[in-house]
C-alpha cells in the first residue's frame, strides 16, 4: 500500500472525518433521490438592459429544498454532483423545467408581453456527454420554443480547458441555434485570444470585478478596459452582482449592454417572480 493509503486508513479512525465522509455519503444517496422526487427547486433572476430597463433574459438557479434541512444552496451539492455523475440527471431536470417555465411564461396572458430568453448553468460534464446535444433539442421541442430563447451559461475555464468532444458539442450547440455565453469572466485563466476564438455570444464579467475594485482609483478606467475588450471581440457584456444605483449608473455610462444582481432582483421563486412580470415592466421598478 502506498503512503496515501496509509495516511487514508489513520485518518479514518478521526472522529471529525468519518462523520464528514458519513454526511457526503448520505447527501448523495439524498441528491439522486431528490431529483427523481422533484426536491430541487428554480429561483429566477432577471438580467436587464441597461439603456431601458426591460428584461432580456432570466437566468435559472437551482437549490435543493431538503426535508429536514431546508434551502441549500447550489454551491454545496453542485460539487458532489459532478463528483459523482449526478449532474447529467440534475442538469436534464433544469434544462427541462427551466424550458417548460419560459413558456408558460410566454404563453400566459399576464406575462406573456415580456420577451426575454431563459439562461441556464451548464456543467462542464455535459459538454463531455453528446446526449446533452440531444437534451436541449428535445427540451425545446416539447416547450416549443425556438432554440435562441435558450442560452447555456458556461465557466471560462470550462471551455477553455476543453478537449475535442467539447468542441463538437458547442459547435453542435451553436448550429442548433441555441445561444451560448461565458460566465464568472475575470476569475479563471482568462486568455484574450480564447475570447475572440470561443463560439459564444456573450460575456457575463464576474462579479468579484466589480466589488475588488470598489475602492480602487483605477476602478473606472479597469471597467472600461474590460467592456472594450469584450466589445472588440465583437461579444456583448453582462455584468454580474450589481448591487446598487451608483454601479448600474456607472456600467450603463460605460456602455455595459445589460446587468444583473440585488439592485434589479434577487433569485426569486417561480410564483414570486410571475407576480412581479405581471405588474412591472421596468427593473428595477
Ligand atoms: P453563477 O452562475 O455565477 O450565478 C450567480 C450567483 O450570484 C448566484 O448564486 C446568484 O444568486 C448570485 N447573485 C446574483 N446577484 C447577486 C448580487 O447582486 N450580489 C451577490 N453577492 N450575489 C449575487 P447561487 O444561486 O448561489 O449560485 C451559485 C453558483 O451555482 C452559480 O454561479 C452557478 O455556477 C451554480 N449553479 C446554480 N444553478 C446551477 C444549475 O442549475 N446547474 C449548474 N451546473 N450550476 C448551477
Ligand atoms: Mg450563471
Ligand atoms: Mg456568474
Ligand atoms: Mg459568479
Amino acid at each position: 500500500a502506498s503512503k496515501a493509503d496509509a495516511r487514508n486508513k489513520l485518518r479514518v479512525f478521526e472522529p471529525a472525518m468519518l462523520h464528514a465522509r458519513q454526511l457526503r455519503n448520505q447527501l448523495v444517496g439524498e441528491l439522486r433521490e431528490a431529483i427523481a422526487t422533484d426536491q430541487l427547486v428554480l429561483y429566477y433572476q432577471p438580467v436587464i438592459e441597461l439603456a431601458s430597463g426591460k428584461i432580456e433574459g432570466v437566468e435559472a438557479l437551482v437549490r435543493w429544498n431538503h426535508p429536514k434541512r431546508g434551502l441549500i444552496m447550489p454551491d454545496e451539492f453542485i460539487p458532489i454532483a459532478e463528483e459523482t455523475g449526478l449532474i447529467s440527471e440534475l442538469g436534464n431536470w433544469v434544462l427541462k423545467n427551466s424550458v417548460e417555465q419560459l413558456r408558460r411564461w410566454r404563453s400566459s396572458p399576464e406575462t406573456g408581453r415580456h420577451n426575454f430568453d431563459m439562461r441556464i448553468n451548464v456543467s462542464a460534464a455535459d459538454l463531455q456527454r453528446l446526449q446533452f446535444i440531444e437534451d436541449v433539442r428535445d427540451a425545446l421541442t416539447a416547450a416549443d420554443l425556438e432554440p435562441a430563447l435558450l442560452v447555456l451559461e458556461l465557466t471560462e475555464s470550462d471551455i477553455i480547458k476543453g478537449n475535442e468532444l467539447d468542441r463538437y458539442t458547442l459547435a453542435s450547440l451553436r448550429k442548433l441555434g441555441v445561444g451560448l455565453e461565458i460566465d464568472d469572466f475575470g476569475t479563471g485563466y482568462s486568455s484574450i485570444s480564447y475570447l475572440r476564438r470561443l463560439p459564444v455570444d456573450r460575456v457575463k464579467v464576474d462579479r468579484t470585478l466589480l466589488t475588488a475594485l470598489g475602492s480602487d482609483p483605477a476602478q473606472p478606467a479597469l471597467i472600461a478596459a474590460i467592456l472594450q475588450l469584450i466589445r472588440a471581440c465583437g461579444l456583448e457584456a453582462v455584468w454580474e452582482g450589481v448591487e446598487n444605483a451608483e454601479q448600474a449608473e456607472h456600467l450603463r455610462n460605460t456602455g455595459c449592454i445589460s446587468g444583473q444582481g440585488y439592485y434589479f432582483s434577487r433569485p426569486l421563486p417561480a410564483a414570486e417572480f410571475t407576480e412581479r412580470l405581471a405588474w412591472q415592466d421596468i427593473w428595477p421598478g
